[in-house]
């Protein structure tokens, strides 16, 4: 069976990141978004294995000891990181696989998978970032505040990324996250395995027309 590919996406907090990602593994098949442990507080409306796994800090600090983690960082004051079995699982079983995880964190996982391929996702504006952290309603002012600043230092990093998708109409980027997912899956290699058997009888010996 083919692997899947691993798909790092990237965008600071308020720029549509999760929603996307959502709606991207809703419209397509044979992909999925990697769980990731946080130890940030849950938000109202989050639930414990769906959208985080959420574990205190010396649960996260033992999970790092026995290398439970493919690649963790530290974010705004709270650890969060990924599972290496549960990616791996997913991997090997074809599946195609996001992760919604921080520049520090895409570091890792392009030095160890340098096929992975990594999406930037930026706002149209500023103001309109800091719209929509407000608007989400799910933070205090001081953590919007705090998620501000943080942004730029983020987008700094666009660079160190493949692709970079602007979430200005969300339905314009959902479309580019998709066209990402589905060129992968046209890659000489991916239709290779996954079409061997076609492949074989096209070029098979019997002559064709000239
Ligand atoms: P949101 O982006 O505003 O929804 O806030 P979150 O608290 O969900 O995420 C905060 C930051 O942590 C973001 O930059 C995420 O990309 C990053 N993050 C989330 N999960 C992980 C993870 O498993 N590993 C790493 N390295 N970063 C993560
Ligand atoms: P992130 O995961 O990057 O922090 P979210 O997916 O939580 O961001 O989105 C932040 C807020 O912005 C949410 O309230 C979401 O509904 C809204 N949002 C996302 N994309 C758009 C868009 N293209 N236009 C307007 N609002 C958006
Ligand atoms: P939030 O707390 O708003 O859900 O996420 C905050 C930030 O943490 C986001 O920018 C998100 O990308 C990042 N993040 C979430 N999960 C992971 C992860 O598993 N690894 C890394 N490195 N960052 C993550």
């Amino acid at each position: 069976m083919p692997q899947g590919t691993l798909f790092i996406v990237s965008a600071p907090s308020g720029a549509g990141k999760t929603s996307l990602v959502r709606e991207l593994i809703e419209s397509l098949d044979g992909i999925q978004v990697s769980v990731s442990h946080t130890t940030r507080p849950r938000r109202d409306g989050e639930v414990d294995g769906v959208n985080y796994h959420f574990v205190d800090k010396a649960a996260f600090e033992s999970l790092i000891e026995r290398g439970e983690f493919f690649e963790h960082a530290r974010v705004f004051d709270n650890y969060y990181g990924t599972s290496r079995r549960a990616v791996q699982a997913l991997l090997a079983a074809g599946q195609d696989v996001i992760l919604e995880i921080d520049w520090q964190g895409a570091r890792q996982v392009r030095a160890q998978l340098p096929d992975a391929v990594s999406i930037f996702i930026l706002p149209p504006s500023r103001e309109e970032l800091e719209h929509r952290l407000a608007g989400r309603g799910t933070d205090e002012h001081a953590v919007i505040a705090e998620r501000m600043r943080e942004a730029v230092s983020e987008m700094s990093h666009h660079d160190e990324y493949d692709y970079l998708v602007i979430n200005d109409d969300f339905t314009t980027a959902l479309r580019e996250l998709q066209s990402l997912v589905i060129a992968r899956r046209l890659t000489l290699e991916r239709v290779q395995a996954r079409h061997g058997p076609l492949l074989a009888a096209l070029l098979s010996g019997e002559p064709g027309v000239e």
